[in-house]
């Protein structure tokens, strides 16, 4: 197992420990089952709380806000949707979790203010390219509006849904990204509506356009630089720092922007130092280290004459996707108030040893905010699992390695795992050279191996008792694994799995009164061997199988899959043609919950548009081979009006498996 950051490095399997920590070495399986088990096999305090947790007949329940103690029974919301007609796999946003983000961030910043007794503000943006669907957006900017909440845009379409969507008076904007004129334009222009719209410069190049845009139009523009720092992030966005990031102003470059401004009279024009070290950064420290950088290049510009007043320091702030509370790129090793407390302070001490007045704090939160709103919710459609049966005692007559081979298993014991699995292997190895070569017949290989599987499962089962599981034999988990099959394309609703090997917290939604007895990988409707996931969360690393239930012939089977909102919706892609899911907005009210938004998923037509074609002539393509069939006798006509109905039925539905 390999150790990723600070987090611990397995000692066992999470199973082991459980037993182990009941009855050393004595009892193979534990006794009895409860949610509280469940909730700790899953980690769901760790990743979920406060808004999500198991309640005691094996459900899961979200608080979407956990100042008013009203809970929605997850399992029954899905089933209640489903009634309604909206299939599976369903995106479910909790609006009022959107609005707990938004108050929690501006409440630790709030504290953090007062705290260190800051003489500035902070006022927060959303990143708009984190989840731009309207009605999120909208949301953000309502839940938003009694801290001044802005939006930040990184590209012409965002800047257009910002002054859209912002309309409040002195509504914040910034704008990032690449722009042209045109971007810059339209920005300098809404800058006379009654709102605070900055225009951050992302590369030296775009202040010649500036310039220009703004003898054009008239204005003088409210500027921001983007600085490029020396500290980097960690993990996988490290890069957005450093000399060769893609975007910022190298310090020479800083110095030129203030001179040229100077010359054209237009210091009082640079008002905000921008920064933006990378996403999901899961240790504090490289936060410290960037604010300290930032701040005294805030205080340098301020005092090389230009207005300043705001310095904003980018986006980064990381959720814990797997509870462990540590650096692992998956988590975080810091809290919220130690994010805002950081911030406050560094700017604070900086400002107050150069003696500049504070600036104002802007934070780029996007994924903090975004990412726990939402819940996907699949169904498992099928499995398959590798099965062998009970293992068979050799005839007496029987070949030699199958003689040995069930002395082997007979004898697995805790205390000859791994000795057992040299042997087997060298038995199912020996198998297939004897079997290349003549001596062996197909049968015998097949028993052969069939009782190496059996040795394989023993084993498995033996290692549960163990408190350490040898390196080799930890495959066994994954290999022996079942795959459970579900309703819905990773490509589409959960793209950075496949991209970036990202976890998400995964789960099932009910059943957790019992025990999860099968170990699983899960895979999705796409033909492509990516649509798999075999990396789940777990404290101490990451486990390869899901534990999950048995499936039951007369229940549906539920996952969750919890904490994607930030990033997923737009990312996803139409891979195999299964288009956007069916997605709702759910808002509590005074006594219970209401279904605000429903936005229906893609229909088979709909995505065969995106790639031009024309359903109405596909109809006719088919019709018309389907009436040379007909006249040349090969189908009835009974067969064509099935064949049509399907079809044309089918161009109507869902791009997912419906039921009939
Ligand atoms: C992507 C991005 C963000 C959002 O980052 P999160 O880690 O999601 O908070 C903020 N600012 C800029 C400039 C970005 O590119």
């Amino acid at each position: 197992m390999t150790i990723h950051g600070g987090k611990l490095m397995a000692s066992g399997l999470d199973a082991a420990t459980d037993v182990s920590r009941r009855a050393p070495n004595v009892s193979e399986q534990p006794v009895g089952w409860s949610p509280e088990r469940s909730a700790q096999r899953y980690q769901i305090t760790g990743w979920g709380s406060p808004y999500f947790q198991v309640n005691a007949r094996g459900q899961v329940e979200v608080t979407p806000n956990p100042d008013r103690q009203q809970c929605i029974n997850l399992y029954d919301l899905t089933l209640e949707l489903r009634a309604r007609g909206l299939e599976l796999p369903l995106l479910i946003r909790f609006s009022d979790i959107v609005g707990d983000r938004i108050r929690r961030l501006n409440e630790a910043f709030g504290k953090a203010i007062t705290e260190y007794e800051y003489p500035g503000t902070y006022r927060g943006v959303f990143p708009v390219k984190v989840n731009q669907q309207r009605h999120l957006v909208e949301e953000i900017v309502r839940y938003g509006r009694a801290w001044n909440f802005g939006l930040e845009a990184g590209s012409k379409p965002e800047l257009l849904i910002a002054l859209a969507a912002m309309q409040d008076v002195g509504g914040l904007i910034i704008c990032n990204g690449y722009k042209d004129q045109k971007y810059i334009e339209t920005a300098l222009v809404a800058q006379k509506f009654d709102k605070t719209v900055i225009v951050v410069l992302e590369r030296i190049e775009e202040l010649d356009i500036v310039i220009k845009a703004s003898e054009k139009v008239g204005i003088r523009p409210f500027l921001g630089v983007r600085a490029k720092l020396t500290t980097r992030g960690v993990g996988r966005w490290a890069d957005s720092a450093g000399d060769r990031a893609k975007f910022g102003l190298t310090t020479s470059e800083m110095v030129e922007v203030v001179d040229r401004l100077s010359e054209l009279g237009m210091l009082d024009c640079l008002q905000l130092l921008h920064f933006h070290i990378g996403s999901q950064i899961s240790s504090i420290i490289p936060i410290k280290n960037a604010m300290q950088e930032a701040s005294n290049i805030y205080v340098e510009l301020a005092k090389m004459g230009a207005k300043m007043g705001y310095l904003d320091v980018g986006g980064g702030l990381a959720v814990d996707y797997d509870g462990s509370k540590t650096d692992f790129h998956a988590s975080k090793n810091y809290q919220l108030e130690e994010y805002a407390a950081d911030v406050v302070s560094h700017v604070q001490a900086a400002c107050a040893k150069a003696d500049v007045p504070v600036p104002t704090l802007v934070s780029e939160s996007g994924r903090a905010i975004a990412a726990h709103h939402s819940v996907l919710v699949l169904e498992v459609v099928g499995q398959s699992q590798v099965r062998f049966g009970e293992p068979v005692e050799p005839r007496p007559d029987a070949h030699r390695l199958l003689k040995e081979l069930f002395e082997t298993y007979g004898g697995i014991q805790p205390k000859n795992v791994q000795e057992s699995y040299h042997d087997a292997s060298q038995a199912k190895e020996e198998a297939q050279s004897l079997f290349k070569y003549g001596y062996l017949s197909l049968r015998e290989r097949a028993q052969v191996e069939r009782l190496f599987w059996n040795c394989c499962e023993k084993i498995h089962q033996t290692l549960k008792r163990l408190k350490f599981v040898p390196e080799e034999l930890q495959h066994l988990d994954k290999n022996l694994s079942a795959i459970y099959y579900c309703n819905f394309s990773l490509f589409q609703s959960a793209p950075d799995i496949w991209a970036i090997d990202h976890l998400f917290p995964i789960m099932p939604i009910h059943r957790l009164d019992e025990e999860p007895t099968v170990s699983a990988t899960l895979a999705d409707l796409t033909c492509d061997s990516d649509g798999m996931i075999d990396h789940f969360i777990d404290v101490e690393d990451v486990k390869s199988t899901l534990a999950v239930h048995t499936l039951s012939d007369t229940e549906s089977y539920f996952l969750g899959m919890f904490l994607n909102g930030a990033y997923q919706e737009i990312l996803g892609d139409l891979h195999n043609l299964f288009g956007d899911t069916n997605a709702i907005h759910v808002e509590l009210t005074d006594n219970g919950y209401q279904i605000g938004h429903v936005i229906k998923g893609d229909s088979i037509s709909d995505v065969l548009r995106y790639v031009e074609y024309q359903p109405e002539n596909m109809v006719e393509a088919v019709r018309r081979q389907a009436e040379r069939a007909v006249s040349q006798g090969r189908i009835t006509n009974e067969q064509m009006r099935t064949l049509l109905q399907h079809y044309e039925e089918s161009l109507r539905s869902y791009t997912y498996l419906t039921e009939d």
